[in-house]
């Protein structure tokens, strides 16, 4: 919430209800033409009832007020959950994500569910069944994928805050693409209990925000062990602020492997500029190498869809998944092909068909065990990288946002959006995208900075450091 608002509630002059009642007339409004919502929480004034008195009464818990738009893939608890597919359109959240437990208990207002591309598959929010998102620096680009509309609400100041999940930069590709900042936390550090799954062993949720404060804010709050999610970690504590001397003591890591020819020359001459910066401020910058980088996305695109395929064969129609009447079904065969035929768009249908060619009997070992060994190596380059450098500073993309349809048609063009942002996923380690610059045309570029896995908070104190250096507006 901004300070003179927070103010006004305080001295009594605004009441946090009809503060509420303006930003969702605004969200009406504005997501005419951004489409970055996919439904309000119409139960918003019942949540909201505390939120005055405490915030007058000086009883105001860590996120008091704050409002956020959450990704339609994160269940909260009688709003839509349709991970922006067809298949899921009526489908309503019957239980809370544990991260939403978590916002509501510290006082967060989660104000509606966001846009996204369909299961979280895409990089331009153009395989969403609810259509495009558009970015809000220009309607006429995409505003990345797949949590393009949490963070065109972000973007936009439709809302404080946001999250998404990030299977291989679907936080960090959009906030690049918009201009703020987002967050993909540690595999694990964060719970995936209400999160629809894609691809269990890289989803993350993290947070979208304007700055690393609020993404640190939101973090502390989320992250943490989870007796509903297996898989979840805590994650390494750092208690002490950072300053730009510390800052000074650091060695950062620049991959050679990240400035191949490819790369959007405005892009690259950004980095190559702030990386100029940082030296003549005294920080130690070393070139290094991630030599498997060139497999990421290969090893990604057998990996995901594997895990793609067996998490979505519950959408069966009978468990899950949307009712059709006037199909005609004969058996329970043609119930499957009929409604699973229906209820997925293009691209999931062509990550289940791969999925299911790498899982099958005779290809699991020449692809699927294969790509498990390269995960490996991907994860030992950072490994080996980490004891040479503290903290590694990429591009968060190869390019800006292009024109709606410009990549549509070229799945691998496509899958080229996540060169940078994937590796990371795939090893596990927490990774930010920060706003740098824009390019002549207005539009936004990113950076990206990570550090090995569970030093997530570490990173955020740094992040809010690099970003002090940063001259964005
Ligand atoms: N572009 C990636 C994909 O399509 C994004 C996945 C993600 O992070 N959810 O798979």
């Amino acid at each position: 919430m901004k300070q003179d608002i927070y103010t006004k509630i305080k001295e009594g002059s605004l009441k946090y209800e009809d503060y509420i009642f303006e930003v969702l007339n605004n969200i009406e409004n504005r997501n005419k033409e951004i489409n970055a919502f996919i439904s309000i929480n119409q139960n918003i004034k019942n949540e909201i009832k505390n939120i005055d008195e405490n915030i007058r009464n000086n009883k105001e818990r860590k996120l008091e007020g704050m409002t956020f738009a959450v990704k339609d893939n994160i269940l909260v608890t009688g709003l839509s959950a349709t991970a922006g597919s067809k298949m899921l359109k009526d489908y309503k959240a019957s239980y809370e994500a544990t991260v939403i437990k978590k916002i509501k208990e510290a006082g967060g207002v989660v104000v509606g569910k966001t846009n996204m591309d369909e299961f979280a598959m895409g990089s331009s929010n153009e395989t969403s069944y609810f259509g495009v998102v558009k970015n809000p620096h220009n309607l006429s680009k995409v505003p990345g994928g797949s949590s393009g509309g949490s963070v065109a609400a972000v973007a936009s100041g439709m809302v404080d805050v946001a999250l998404g999940s990030d299977t291989a930069g679907s936080i960090r590709q959009p906030a690049s693409f918009c201009g703020v900042v987002g967050f993909k936390p540690t595999y694990g550090a964060v719970s995936r209990f209400g999160l629809i799954a894609m691809s269990s062993s890289l989803d993350v949720i993290g947070p979208i925000a304007k700055n690393v404060s609020d993404c640190e804010m939101i973090f502390d709050i989320i992250a943490g062990k989870d007796d509903y999610d297996a898989t979840s970690v805590e994650v390494v504590s750092e208690n002490k602020e950072w300053t730009l001397d510390d800052v000074k003591n650091l060695t950062i890591g620049v991959p050679k492997e990240y400035f191949v020819t490819g790369i959007d020359q405005e892009v690259k001459d950004n980095i190559n500029k702030f990386i100029s910066k940082l030296k003549e401020l005294g920080i130690k910058i070393k070139e290094i190498s991630l030599p498997h980088t060139e497999y990421a996305i290969a090893c990604y695109y057998i990996i995901m869809p594997a895990e793609v395929s067996s998490n979505l064969a519950r959408y069966d129609n009978v468990r899950y998944g949307s009712k059709i009447d006037d199909l005609n079904i004969q058996n329970l065969k043609d119930l499957y092909f009929k409604t699973r035929g229906d209820g997925f768009g293009r691209e999931v249908k062509r990550r289940i068909l791969l999925g299911t060619y790498v899982l099958s009997k005779g290809f699991y070992d020449q692809y699927y065990t294969k790509a498990q060994k390269v995960r490996r190596l991907i994860k030992q380059d950072f490994d080996k990288a980490f004891k040479e450098v503290d903290l590694i500073l990429t591009p968060t993309c190869p390019d800006v946002a292009f024109n709606f349809g410009a990549k549509k048609q070229d799945p691998i063009s496509m899958y080229l959006s996540d060169i940078f942002t994937v590796p990371m996923n795939l090893a596990g380690i927490p990774a930010i995208s920060l706003p740098l610059a824009k390019n002549k045309d207005g539009l936004p570029i990113g950076l990206q900075l990570t550090m090995p896995e569970k030093f997530d908070k570490k990173l955020l104190k740094i992040s809010k450091i690099i970003e002090l250096l940063i001259n964005y507006n």
